[in-house]
């Protein structure tokens, strides 16, 4: 029986970049270390280190302007971290409640002293659609807006032609679909994303920051640790970094670039993800709350309407080789990721099963 991890984070990694980490695992290099044991001061990590970040700035086409970090603590510490250096002008953000992380980025700023305002919010919509922000939104009265590119438990997206448009600073969480689909960097003032959801496993976490901006800062009560700079002034080396991580997430950006890059993983998204919302639509037994263009294509949600047969048919999948289909403990239903490294087999799998539930289950 093949077997499918639908899960959203940490998820699915290419099988070719687990395989090439077992053999290094096991291949003993003239220094007899394996990447678990080595310094990061050793010039084998040096070089994995800048290679991941000059195949980073490849193919997301990062301009030079941009610094581009590895940091521990998760997109977690990025809520954090962002309005501490880069909300000192007017202590203030301007928040788009698209959905639970984005309520949790604005709950963090206030927590570190900044002012966070909602300034639109689908949540009395059960965040099924995106927020927009108000034609009178007053960009100069807060440092940056804050969005979340794709919300990894709603299942909505903000794409590249439907991303608000301030003339201020944009910041975003792109956790759940970087790499994933295109955006232009230089729409965004800095973006952030946890590598477990598209690009490696978890421990390391990318920021990628605009120099001047943060130059133009003035910070104070900070410690090196929760400073954007230490990492520019250190090439992420402050500390001690992730080293696996690093490494791990070096061969799935090569894994990415061998496929043919972002634009060629966008165009196998869209198909993987097609296939699988045009089946659903056209079910009477499934429901995909979110609409259109909004719809995300990394994490696709769904239901029956019934909580107990989603859970039902969830722990069936599972009995059948399709794991982690439940959707977020706070939304319940079905959520299938899909992505880069799922394979459209794992789609077609997941319709095979669903017709066949839905044929059980349809009263
Ligand atoms: C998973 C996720 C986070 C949180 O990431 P952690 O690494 O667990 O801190 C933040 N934002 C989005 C959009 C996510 O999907």
């Amino acid at each position: 029986m093949s077997s499918y991890n639908f899960s959203a984070g940490p998820g699915v990694l290419p099988s070719s970049v687990i395989k090439q980490i077992r053999e290094d695992l096991e291949k003993e290099e003239n220094s007899h270390y394996s990447i678990l044991e080595i310094s990061h001061r050793s010039s084998q990590f040096d070089g994995i280190i800048h290679h991941a970040e000059e195949r980073l700035r490849q193919l997301m086409d990062i301009p030079d302007d941009y610094a581009v970090l590895f940091i521990q603590g998760g997109g977690a510490l990025q809520f954090e971290m962002l309005p501490l250096n880069l909300a000192n002008q007017k202590n203030k953000i301007a928040v788009l409640d698209s959905g639970n992380f984005a309520n949790k980025a604005a709950k963090a700023a206030q927590e570190v002293g900044k002012e966070a305002t909602i300034v639109a919010s689908s949540k009395p919509d059960h965040y099924r659609s995106l927020p927009k922000l108000p034609a009178d939104f007053a960009a100069a009265d807060y440092d940056y807006l804050h969005i979340t590119t794709n919300n990894t438990i709603e299942g909505s997206t903000y794409h590249q032609e439907n991303l608000p448009k301030t003339p201020g600073h944009l910041v975003a969480d792109m956790s759940s679909n970087i790499l994933a689909e295109p955006y232009d960097v230089s729409d965004f003032s800095a973006i952030f994303a946890g590598a477990q959801k598209n690009l490696g496993p978890a421990g390391v976490t990318l920021a990628i920051v605009k120099k001047d901006w943060l130059a133009e800062q003035k910070i104070e009560g900070v410690g090196p640790m929760m400073r954007y700079q230490s990492y520019i002034d250190k090439d992420s080396m402050y500390n001690t970094p992730p080293v696996f991580s690093i490494y791990a997430l070096s061969l799935v950006l090569d894994w990415v670039f061998e496929q043919g890059g972002v634009k060629q993983l966008y165009l196998n998204n869209q198909k993987k993800a097609k296939r699988l919302y045009d089946y659903l639509d056209q079910s009477d037994f499934y429901q995909v709350p979110v609409c259109g263009q909004q719809r995300s294509l990394t994490n696709v949600v769904f239901t029956t309407g019934d909580n107990d047969l989603d859970r039902k048919i969830s722990w069936q999948a599972d009995q059948e080789g399709l794991h982690n289909l439940a959707g977020h403990r706070s939304v319940g239903g079905f959520r299938a990721s899909l992505y880069n490294a799922q394979p459209m087999t794992a789609v077609e799998a997941l319709i095979t099963f669903l017709q066949k539930a839905e044929r059980e289950h349809k009263s």
